[in-house]
């Protein structure tokens, strides 16, 4: 049996993966599980699993809590520390990362550091820090095995960097691929995460909803599969079957397809290299009937010239976009922003900030923290005009 941390277990992400460990207990022991401040949802979570370990990294103090979970059998940790602590714990070979944002960039790369098999969901370490990451899984001797389902489908069509002619990732283009530009103003959070076809948390559905979430696989995708970015190419798919597909030199397109159901790639990264059941419903194409694919559409969807043009600037560029976008989807979700400000404010914030070539991880957050601050500067100017 195979011991697992589940880091952000409470999630979308997380709901997924204990759901395929659940269809094969005899694999996988659950040795931590993991949630910001949901106190509840986790206690839930461990009377379930029975993990020997939980993290609340929200939590300061609670002795209230601690016992709780100690009457699940469960010994409970406070505070974001602790995170990297289970995820180089030796009890565990496989981390699931599955925290949103930056503040899953520590621990995941700790589990690199610390030679486990990382099941990659927190896209955005890879984002801000791509070079250091994958150094740091190589001198780790860590696995890296993509969760997000574009990067897990070239994965699986992936024969050799040497013979590619491009990787293709697809999107579905979101809630708003068809609405009239001019209404983009007004949408509501509600909206933009009412995914056409798939549920996720709601960062990443606004990101899906501006497309911004494609610019981040992009970059992604560099890293991950060491390709220069000219190679990747981004088309729009709104059935979400195709989840990408490798182009080889000799003219083959290899895809790989499913349902979209996230229980594909996470049962394809536990079970790799063999095949385990996922619970997701078999793909009928011939209920489906037909596929389509478009361009994707660069003046209705700045984010994805921005996170190409942070790839092309790198160094701090991509970290600074990333939290610049955080900044930007957090005061969207909370109505202080429009949807349209987004990219606007990822935009001046990768102008106004100071560029540094360096990638090493203090480089790496002194950026974010900085991109951060001009960010909010930059909502608060955005807020007092309009009022
Ligand atoms: P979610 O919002 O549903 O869940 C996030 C999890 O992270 C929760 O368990 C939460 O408690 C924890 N968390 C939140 N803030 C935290 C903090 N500051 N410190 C520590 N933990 C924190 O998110 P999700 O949709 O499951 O996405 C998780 C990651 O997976 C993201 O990086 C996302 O881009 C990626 N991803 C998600 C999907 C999907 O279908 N949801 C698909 C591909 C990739
Ligand atoms: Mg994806």
């Amino acid at each position: 049996m195979t011991g697992i941390a589940v880091l952000g277990a409470t999630g979308s992400v997380g709901a997924s993966t204990l759901d395929v460990l659940s269809r094969h207990p005899e694999r996988y022991r659950v040795f931590a599980l993991t949630a910001h401040d949901a106190a509840d949802s986790l206690l839930d979570l461990c009377r379930r699993y029975r993990p020997r370990l939980a993290v609340l990294s929200g939590v300061a103090e609670s002795r209230e809590l601690a016992r709780k979970f100690k009457e699940a059998g469960t010994e409970l940790l406070l505070g974001a520390a602790a995170l990297e602590r289970v995820a180089a714990a030796p009890e565990c070979a496989v981390v699931m990362a599955a925290i949103v944002g930056a503040a899953g960039l520590p621990a995941t790369l700790a589990a690199a550091r610390a030679g486990k098999r990382v099941l990659l969901a927190n896209k955005e370490a890879l984002v801000m820090a791509g070079p250091l990451f994958m150094r740091a899984a190589r001198e780790g001797g860590a696995e890296v095995l993509p969760v997000d389902s574009e990067h897990n489908a070239v994965f699986q069509c992936f024969s050799g960097k040497k013979f590619i002619k491009k990787i293709v990732l697809t999107a579905s283009g979101g809630p708003f691929r068809t609405l009239p530009v001019e209404k983009l103003h007004a949408v509501t959070p509600e909206q933009a995460c009412a995914h056409p076809n798939w549920v996720m948390g709601r960062k990443i559905s606004v990101d899906s909803a501006t497309m911004m979430n494609k610019g981040l696989e992009v970059i992604e995708a560099r890293w991950l599969f060491d390709v220069e970015p000219e190679r990747i190419e981004v088309l729009i798919h709104p059935q979400s079957i195709v989840h990408s597909m490798v182009e080889y030199a000799d003219g083959s397109v290899i895809a790989q397809l499913s349902n979209p159901d996230m229980r594909v790639p996470i049962a394809h990264v536990l079970g790799f290299p063999e095949r385990i059941a996922s619970g997701a419903q078999p793909l009928d194409l011939a209920a489906l009937k037909s596929l389509s694919f478009e361009a994707p559409d660069e003046q209705r969807f700045p984010c994805l010239r921005l996170a190409h043009a942070a790839l092309r600037a790198g160094g701090s560029a991509p970290a600074v976009l990333n939290a610049a976008n955080e900044v930007a989807v957090e005061a969207f979700l909370a109505r202080r922003l429009p949807f349209t400000a987004i990219p606007a404010v990822i935009e001046d914030t990768l102008g106004a900030s100071r560029a540094s070539a360096a990638v090493d991880l203090a480089a790496v957050l002194a950026a974010d923290a900085e991109a951060r601050r001009l960010a909010a500067q930059r909502i608060a100017r955005t807020i007092g005009r309009a009022a």
